[in-house]
């Protein structure tokens, strides 16, 4: 069984004018040590996608099934315990800008109930992961675009989770510091084994880490496949 099993899953949501269709019919596989990228433009149902990966957004029918669990039938305290073991980045970073790199990357431990003096240790390990060794005590504020990623890599790695989502990661970041941090994502998935689910609307991003690649159009997958094979036909 793979590790990440959609099964004819379909989200509608209803809009002013009736329904709303974001995702219509989706199945798809993605295995453990997958670097899963999904590509497509602007209200393609990406993010909708990511959003039922992770258990935030149910199916209106069809199945999510992460890790042989059924998404649609845990009950809230398996869905918390579910989503502690799904790391995810934004954007936009999403970091507390009145806490340090530190207190940021210490918060999901926190809130695990993890004992302060492993959550300080722990902390200090991901940030010589992500490379950010010795700048535990600075501020948001005083990172560059590809540095706040990296925290937010860290803090998304605090609980040790088997499947990282990243949701438009680097389209926030120049073409350099993007292939940095792509960098670093590869060398996790590397070096943990880690599963990355990727949205993007950039085919370079998928190009240069992905091995798997969904194209999305419109609530549907249009291609799906092996990097290569899929980008084989100009
Ligand atoms: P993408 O991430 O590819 O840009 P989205 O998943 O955000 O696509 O959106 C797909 C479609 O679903 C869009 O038409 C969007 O407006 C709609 N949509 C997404 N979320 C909601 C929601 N919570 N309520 C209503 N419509 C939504
Ligand atoms: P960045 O400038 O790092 O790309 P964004 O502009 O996407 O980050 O900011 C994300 C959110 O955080 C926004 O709501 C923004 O208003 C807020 N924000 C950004 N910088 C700061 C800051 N130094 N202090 C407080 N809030 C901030």
């Amino acid at each position: 069984m793979a590790l990440i099993e959609l099964r004819h899953v379909k989200k509608e949501f209803s809009g002013k004018n009736g329904k709303i269709t974001a995702v219509n019919d989706v199945s798809l596989d993605i295995e453990q040590g997958d670097i899963y990228g999904i590509v497509g433009y602007s209200g393609a149902g990406k993010s909708t996608l990511v959003r039922l990966l992770n258990g935030l957004e149910l199916p209106s029918s069809g199945e999510v099934i992460v890790q042989e669990n059924n998404v649609a039938t845990m009950n809230n305290a398996q869905l918390r315990y579910f989503r502690k073991k799904i790391g995810m980045i934004f954007q936009h970073f999403n970091l507390l800008w009145s806490r340090t790199i530190l207190e940021n990357i210490m918060l999901p431990l926190e809130l695990a109930g993890v004992p302060k003096s492993e959550r300080e240790k722990r902390a200090e390990e991901l940030l010589v992961l992500v490379g950010l060794e010795g700048r535990g005590k600075a501020y948001p504020s005083q990172l560059s675009g590809g540095q706040k990623q990296r925290v937010g890599i860290a803090r998304a790695l605090a609980n040790s989770p088997e499947i990282l989502l990243c949701d438009e990661a680097t389209s926030a970041l120049d073409p350099q510091t993007t292939d940095e941090v792509l960098d670093l994502l590869l060398e996790i998935n590397e070096k943990l084994g880690l599963t990355i689910v990727l949205i993007t609307h950039e085919m370079h991003v998928i190009r240069k880490i992905c091995n798997k690649v969904a194209v999305m159009e419109l609530g549907d997958i249009v291609e799906e496949g092996n990097v290569i094979e899929v980008f084989k036909n100009p």
